[in-house]
């Protein structure tokens, strides 16, 4: 189903006083994807921590806090944010991939709490705190789950995480040097449709967690799915919930203590409560497509082109469907970039109600690793944000200007 307005005030509307290409984010979208999330684990002491990744605007980092909702984040910048956010050290989780041990160092200072995702630092944070400091480990399951190849991270080839074979080197080094391994992490991927992921990777940290005894947490990442369009299957949060639940309580009792159970969703939070605002700068026949060219690309959104992500597209201006047609809908970035792009990764149109020059093309799912996978290529601005809250449009973001495209410019003489 499509929507004309959020929060009765009209997409076009929001075009007009804003200018486009703009972001629109609905607060109460949020807010009751935060309640389905609870409602679900309403049996296990549940925390949310948003990974922030998917959208890093202060604004939404604040309206996440405001609801008991704490935060995950993958950054130094990212913890900086959160930081401003009002978020206190020990509420922020850094889960980074990969980095230097300084910027473990520096999270760990601040008091968050921090996933250790190799060998290497393990070692290194045994060796610098010993059981001064508690720490997660972020373990590899070995489990596929997620949407497609770019965005599982569970699987045996995934960088992400330490593998659930190499246990006994985790068990050696904690003991070296007498480590508090307060939770086991995992992350199994985005866009994972059936429970069975989630719980056969469930299942597994649990029988590894027999094995650390200082446990306070376990955390199951985050990678539920949402709807791209009408008839998706999408994670049934009720079902997941009750199955986890079950299975969490059965662990808890047998570990002879209440553990906390962790999420970090990202996508489920924020994905639904964006739409994309864009103008069609023209209507292109041709003799085989009709394009609908508009005043974005993948500079902006980005999901298409990297990694065949379906967005949802229709005519804000027109909401007469008796006159409909196909339609590609591209960009203005100098390669392709066809908003349009199917699920399938091939080229697609899209019936829509008759585009004119001029209209508002509008773009669903745009609130989660949209704008915070934008840059300036081809040396664009971009656009601005407007959170809808309390059925009022505030702008959270200002769209950039030619300022902004020269910043860190050095001129020098050549
Ligand atoms: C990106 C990420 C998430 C969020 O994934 P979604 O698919 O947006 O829910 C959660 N945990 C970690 C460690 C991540 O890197």
């Amino acid at each position: 189903m499509h929507y004309y307005d959020i929060q009765g005030i009209q997409l076009t509307e929001l075009a007009e006083k804003f200018d486009t290409p703009l972001y629109v984010y609905d607060a109460n979208k949020i807010i009751e994807k935060i309640g389905i999330l609870r409602d679900s684990f309403k049996d296990v002491n549940i925390k949310i921590k948003y990974a922030c990744k998917a959208n890093t605007n202060l604004s939404i980092l604040k309206l996440m806090r405001k609801h008991g909702v704490e935060i995950d984040v993958v950054s130094p910048e990212e913890l900086r944010l959160a930081l401003m956010a009002g978020y206190e050290g020990a509420q922020i989780t850094f889960t980074p991939s990969g980095v230097s041990f300084d910027e473990i160092e520096l999270a760990a200072e601040i008091g968050a709490r921090i996933n250790l995702d190799n060998l290497d630092v393990l070692e290194a944070f045994g060796k610098l705190y010993g059981n001064k400091k508690g720490a997660l480990i972020r373990i590899k399951p070995h489990v596929f789950g997620g949407g497609n190849e770019k965005i599982m991270t569970a699987h045996p080839e995934s960088k992400f995480g330490i593998s659930i074979h190499q246990k006994d080197q985790i068990l050696e080094i904690v003991k070296k040097y007498d480590m508090k391994i307060i939770g086991l992490h995992q992350h199994t991927g985005s866009d994972v449709k059936n429970a069975d992921a989630f719980t056969q990777a469930a299942s597994a940290i649990l029988e590894m967690a027999k094995d650390f005894k200082d446990l306070e947490i376990i955390d199951l990442g985050g990678g539920f799915k949402v709807a791209y369009k009408d008839g998706d299957i999408t994670t049934n949060m009720a079902e997941l919930g009750a199955v986890l639940s079950s299975a969490f309580l059965n662990f808890c009792q047998e570990y002879g203590r209440p553990l906390q159970l962790w999420f970090e969703p990202g996508k489920f939070l924020v994905s639904e409560a964006g739409t994309f605002l864009t103008t069609a700068n023209t209507v292109k026949k041709d003799p085989i497509k009709t394009f609908v060219c508009v005043n974005s690309g993948l500079n902006h959104l980005g999901r298409p082109m990297m990694y065949g992500a379906y967005h949802d597209i229709f005519n804000a201006s027109n909401q007469d469907d008796s006159q409909q047609d196909d339609y590609r809908v591209v960009g203005y970035i100098c390669e392709t970039d066809t908003f349009s792009w199917s699920a399938e990764g091939q080229q697609s149109e899209r019936r829509m109600n008759t585009v004119n020059k001029g209209d508002i093309i509008a773009m669903k799912n745009a609130g989660a690793y949209c704008f915070s996978m934008s840059s300036q290529y081809n040396s664009r601005i971009r656009p601005a944000e407007v959170l809808v809250i309390n059925g009022e449009a505030k702008l959270i973001r200002r769209r950039e200007n030619f300022d902004d495209i020269l910043r860190n410019t050095v001129e020098v003489d050549v």
